[in-house]
């Protein structure tokens, strides 16, 4: 069954609209460290005011504990989308109490306003259905439709991403319809050789999709954190880096899964070490098998793919048809151990064919590394979404707005 697109509303002239978004932006210091989102959430922003519509923007950010904490507020955000939509931007500093209501009353065709982080409610993501349910409903009351545009949550069964869809005429904003396309490219028919690049910290976060994908891809590129119980499923000893003995079974199992499927796991043959975490760390370059021999004895952890590794994962990368990469290579966010994710970054933009970025950390890396958006076939706005999606799982988020795979 197909989407449900911003055409079935009707007309949009003077309705007021609940859009939920995904302004969950990365921050430091009160600033905002990379807009990605705000940035992605313009176009059906801007699309529903050129219709004359009263928008009202929804969002979480972060994850507060189901209270107002100001160190999650989304004003700054309202402010970021007020400067990129470069119109008068009204924030309300709560999502359902007066100070909510008193400006939605205000609204006039062509205006917008930004509700208070939806989090700060513990009933947007109970685990109650009645409770998801009333909050909703007091959202809904606000509005006459809503567009579901915030793809990062789709796979999360919360009040204003399922709830609230139920409650009004809904339908799904441009972002999602447009990063639903592109995962169905990677899920239906992908132009072969098809290469799926795995790092980022948590090997059990990645395992399903690791499952899913075997079957399906020609090269399996393994990096970032969870390359290291790779290695020790191998019977390799990886020092102090990160390891999830509970994972290395499951580990054996896809190794053997892959030789069956005739799908080349790649893991890489030499590893950047350190003597602690940290930009002033000593560094020396180990191979993969004998990371215990370094200058600083068994204390030494791995924070990136070292260099021939990272010149390997460039040669099948750009040498594939279509390439999906999810986690980051090393800890590129100090700069000692951010070569592995900048070289898989280059050659993902060298690609002849689709290249997909997804993942929150993996978007910010390549723009922390200077890469901008259009050098890629598609940065994803979702990680775990566009995972689950891989993994064939159902997204209650999508599935209310009428998709079905
Ligand atoms: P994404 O958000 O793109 O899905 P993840 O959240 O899975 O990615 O992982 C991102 C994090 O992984 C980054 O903060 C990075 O520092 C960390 N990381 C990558 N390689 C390593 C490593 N070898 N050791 C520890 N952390 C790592
Ligand atoms: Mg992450």
């Amino acid at each position: 069954m197909a989407l449900r697109t911003l055409d079935s509303l009707g007309s949009l002239s003077g309705k007021r609209i609940l859009v939920r978004c995904d302004l969950n932006v990365p921050m430091k210091g009160g600033a905002i460290t990379d807009d990605g989102r705000v940035r992605a959430s313009l176009r059906t922003i801007n699309t529903l005011l050129n219709a004359g519509a009263q928008v009202i923007v929804l969002s979480h950010l972060g994850r507060p504990d189901g209270a107002p904490d100001p160190q999650y507020s989304l004003a700054p955000v309202a402010q970021r989308l007020s400067e990129l939509l470069g119109k008068r931007v009204t924030f309300a500093s709560d999502t359902v109490g007066g100070a909510a209501e008193a400006e939605v009353n205000r609204l006039t065709n062509g205006d917008v306003l930004v509700l208070e982080n939806l989090r700060f409610n513990p009933e947007e993501t109970s685990k109650d259905e009645n409770e998801r349910r009333g909050f909703a409903q007091k959202l809904a009351d606000y509005a006459d439709a809503f567009v579901s545009d915030g793809f990062g949550v789709v796979h999360r069964k919360q009040a204003s991403v399922y709830e609230l869809a139920t409650l009004l005429p809904s339908a799904a904003g441009l972002l999602i319809a447009s990063e639903l396309g592109v995962l169905e490219r990677l899920t239906s028919t992908p132009e072969r050789p098809y290469t799926v690049v795995l790092g980022g910290s948590k090997v059990s976060d990645k395992l399903g999709v690791i499952e899913h994908l075997l079957p399906k891809v020609d090269s399996l590129l393994i990096g970032g954190g969870m390359l290291f119980t790779f290695l020790a499923a191998q019977g390799h000893s990886v020092g102090k880096s990160l390891l999830e003995s509970d994972q290395i079974e499951a580990v054996r199992g896809y190794l053997e899964a892959a030789d069956r499927h005739g799908v080349r796991i790649v893991l890489p043959t030499d590893i950047v070490m350190a003597s602690e975490f940290g930009a002033k760390a000593k560094t020396a370059v180990r191979p993969a098998d004998s990371l215990e021999d370094t200058p600083f004895g068994d204390s030494g952890l791995g924070l990136d793919i070292g260099p021939d590794s990272a010149a390997a994962f460039a040669e099948i990368i750009r040498s594939s048809k279509t390439v999906f990469w999810n986690g980051p290579m090393g800890v590129f966010e100090l700069e000692p151990f951010a070569d592995g994710t900048r070289r898989i970054a280059e050659a993902l933009t060298e690609v002849d064919g689709l290249s997909v970025v997804g993942g929150g950390d993996s978007a910010a890396a390549v723009r922390a590394l200077d890469f901008s958006d259009d050098r890629f076939g598609h940065i994803s706005t979702g990680g775990g979404a566009s995972l689950e999606f891989l993994e064939g799982k159902r997204l209650p988020g999508l599935e209310i707005l009428g998709w079905q795979a």
